[in-house]
């Protein structure tokens, strides 16, 4: 599960201009993708085809090798996991926050993704902390610790693939760096993860695509692309 493949993308939001041009790629089930270029490459749009926010002009999107648009809304949304950039919380408490979306998780399954998601010590070890509001006069919550509870709200959905639309890059690079981390440890061999993001702080990719214009300029490894800058 988790697999997934553009074939001969392309896309415009309007008709006077294409914002991705025939764009092919194919992600394992299973394996990380980093998507990185320029702003108004087209990372988001990319994104959002895969969800079908936006329905492709040609082409086609696959999931598991089905075409997107012949899949039901709710299995998508159950295979497709994001993570925005910037999360809104419910004013309500942490453990609100992470259930959200998944009602019938129990206490453990919270914790277990809270953990999994590398949730700040200072979450996990407040008096309960899970039951502690997020509001203006309860708990303070800094950027980084909002954005894992982000993660650990999309996992606990346990989502085929799970999308990071710069989902970490307003964090400094060290949290950003430790976010990533944790994701990769949570979804090794068993979520695909597509991240959006600059080439820098890229911790671990089994492929980068280089976008530029709508158009995929470059692909390799970390390792060779690195190199190559
Ligand atoms: P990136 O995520 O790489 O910054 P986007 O996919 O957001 O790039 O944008 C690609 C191009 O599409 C840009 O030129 C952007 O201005 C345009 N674009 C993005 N969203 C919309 C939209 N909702 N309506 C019209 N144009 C859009
Ligand atoms: P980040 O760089 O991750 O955004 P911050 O500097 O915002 O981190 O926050 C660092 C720590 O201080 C976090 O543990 C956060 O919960 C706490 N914190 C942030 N703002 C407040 C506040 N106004 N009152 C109490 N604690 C706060």
């Amino acid at each position: 599960r988790g697999g997934l493949e553009f074939k001969h993308v392309s896309f415009g939001y309007g008709p006077e201009r294409l914002v991705l041009n025939n764009v092919t790629f194919k992600v394992a089930p299973g394996s990380t993708v980093a998507l990185v270029g320029p702003s108004g490459a087209g990372k988001s749009t990319v994104m959002r085809l895969l969800f079908r926010f936006y329905d492709v002009n040609e082409g086609a999107v696959l999931v598991d090798g089905q075409d997107v648009r012949t899949v039901t809304q709710a299995s998508l949304r159950a295979a497709v996991g994001v993570v925005p950039q910037d999360t809104v919380l419910f004013n309500n408490s942490v453990r609100y926050n992470i259930q959200y979306g998944k009602l019938t998780a129990t206490p453990a399954d919270i914790i277990s993704a809270a953990k999994n998601a590398d949730i700040h010590d200072r979450i996990l070890t407040f008096p309960d902390a899970y039951d502690t509001q997020v509001g203006e006069r309860g708990l303070r919550l800094s950027g980084g610790e909002k954005q894992r509870i982000a993660i650990a709200r999309t996992i606990l959905k346990d989502p085929a693939i799970v999308l990071l639309d710069e989902a970490t890059s307003a964090l400094d690079t060290n949290t950003e760096r430790n976010i990533q981390a944790a994701l990769a440890r949570v979804c090794a061999n068993r979520t695909t993860l597509i991240i959006a993001h600059r080439l820098s702080t890229i911790v671990h990719a089994d492929e980068i695509l280089v976008l530029k214009d709508g158009e995929i300029i470059e692909r390799g490894s970390h390792e060779s692309l690195l190199a190559q800058s």
